[in-house]
């Protein structure tokens, strides 16, 4: 059933701040000129009006992060580790609030929030105090790279924006965060709880707004990086318009994962392995196994196994926490889901929805399954980000590694045997950043997450996601005295 007394909480929050949010800039909060507002998706009520960050707000940011960059170098990593340690104990102890925060804002399941995003964003910042601590010694070559420009996506907010700021941070660099505008509501209470662990004014910095707010900062002179995380459309974007600026980048980008099945699998573990590879969070995952493709000779067992199964998935209000499936971010994703599904059913493949209706007050799609499907349609080549499983099938095993790498990305992908041979023969001749092997969306602070071709480049967590905010100290040995 819903959870009442933690929404009231949340309630509390929102209206603490007056249902008005305002840009979080060296440790102050700054009124904003203009503001937009922010909804619950799961029934189209709006929560509160964030700040939209001017191009005059950005520099104002960047300033502050610049100023403070000196002093939070020099305390170093231990120190460093200590404010780090300090944010990771107060969002367990705010853990409820943020899991309800982000449940309403995004409208993904409370269940999901509570159990996965929360404790994940805790993980990393515990994670990153460690390295923080080891910075002085295992990796003494190496200075920070100075003010970071960050920009993330909607669909994990509070755990995209830890796996930015905790390394950043960790490394001795400072921060200026934008987060998505449907989702700014976990960053702004992330910003009170720098405040109360005291950390320095300026090291982070939140300015909320749209995608010209995110441009304003790319292209600030005094941004040293920029680390992106969203569409491989934006990414392009941001790589052209920083290009010979000097500025580093790493950007996560979009995916159409495979999800392989091989005649031996367990299938029953398949179906779950299934559930959580495209309706964990709606399909809105950018390593979503949203491509299954599935060895031709047990392909009608399995998708009957699969439709079984959906007739049971629930939709309905993220705060449920009943149901697996919550709400579409917003309604102009829920478009563009439906526009692909038309695509895919225009040009002839099969489309199969279970045999109930979702709830109308929100912004919800149904879990849908396309199988038979052509490997050049649309659907098997773009990334539809949503509920949306689209099957094939393949009869050899060099059939399947081909069918695998038939895309422009290159994120993930999960192989589902019992042979484990063929599994670890399988893994290493697909294109992608991480391999799971009966298993799907496992993810750990200790491991590099990251894509292949055009689902970016760069790593983040595990120790290469530590070189994404460092740089050889032998780049600073350059010196302008004269030649004796
Ligand atoms: P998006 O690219 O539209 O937006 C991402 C962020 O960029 C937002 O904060 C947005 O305001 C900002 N932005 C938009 N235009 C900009 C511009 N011109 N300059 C600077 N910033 C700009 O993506 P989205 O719709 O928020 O997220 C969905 C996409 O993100 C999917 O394609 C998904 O695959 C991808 N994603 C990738 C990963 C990963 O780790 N690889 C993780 C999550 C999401």
């Amino acid at each position: 059933g819903p959870a009442p007394e933690s929404a009231a909480q949340a309630n509390e929050f929102l209206d603490a701040h007056n249902r008005t949010f305002e840009l979080f800039i060296n440790g102050e909060w700054k009124k904003a000129e203009k503001h937009f507002e922010t909804i619950n998706p799961s029934n189209m009520q709006v929560l509160a009006n964030i700040a939209e960050a001017s191009e005059g707000d950005v520099n104002e940011a960047v300033t502050a992060a610049n100023k403070a960059l000196k002093d939070w170098v020099k305390i170093g990593g231990r120190a460093r580790a200590r404010y780090l340690y300090a944010i990771a104990r107060q969002i367990q102890k705010h853990s409820r609030l943020f899991a309800v925060l982000e449940a309403l804002d995004n409208g993904k399941p409370i269940r999901e929030t509570r159990d996965i995003d929360i404790p994940l964003v805790a993980r990393h910042f515990y994670h990153h105090a460690g390295w923080a601590q080891l910075m002085d010694s295992e990796l003494k070559d190496y200075k920070e790279i100075g003010v970071i420009g960050q920009i993330i996506p909607w669909n994990f907010p509070l755990l995209m924006l830890s796996w930015k700021i905790a390394p950043a941070l960790a490394m001795g660099n400072t921060v200026v965060l934008k987060p998505a505008e449907f989702t700014s509501l976990t960053a702004l209470l992330f910003a009170e709880i720098c405040q109360n662990v005291g950390l320095p004014k300026g090291v982070v910095n939140i300015i909320t707004g749209p995608g010209s707010t995110g441009a304003a900062l790319v292209n600030h002179k005094d941004v040293n990086k920029i680390a992106f995380t969203g569409s491989t459309e934006v990414g392009k974007i941001i790589r052209k318009a920083i290009a010979g600026s000097g500025k580093k980048v790493s950007l996560e980008l979009g995916g159409k994962s495979p999800f392989i099945v091989f005649e031996d699998a367990d299938l029953d573990s398949v179906v779950e392995g299934i559930v959580d590879a495209i309706w964990f969070n709606q399909g809105q995952v950018c390593c979503a196994g949203s491509r299954l493709l599935v060895q031709e000779s047990i392909q009608d067992k399995l998708y009957d196994k699969i439709k079984a199964r959906m007739e049971k998935l629930r939709v309905g209000d993220a705060m449920d926490k009943c149901i697996d499936i919550g709400a579409i971010v917003a309604p102009v994703q829920l478009k563009t889901i439906d526009e692909l599904v038309q695509k895919g059913v225009a040009e002839g493949n099969q489309m199969w929805q279970p045999n109930w209706e979702c709830p109308k007050d929100g912004c919800f799609y149904p879990p849908t399954l396309f199988t038979h499907v052509s490997p050049s349609s649309t659907i098997a080549q773009e990334e539809i980000f949503g509920p949306v499983l689209v099957a094939m099938s393949f009869r050899s095993h060099q059939e399947a590694v081909k069918l695998a790498n038939n895309t422009r990305y290159g994120l993930a992908c999960s192989i589902w045997t019992e042979n484990i041979n063929l599994a670890l023969d399988i893994a290493p001749k697909v294109k992608a950043g991480t391999v799971w092997i009966n298993s799907t969306n496992v993810f750990d602070a200790g491991s590099g997450f990251g894509g292949y071709r055009e689902s970016g480049f760069g790593r983040e967590g595990g120790k290469e996601g530590l070189f994404e905010y460092m740089k050889p100290r032998v780049e600073e040995q350059f010196s302008d005295k004269p030649i004796k």
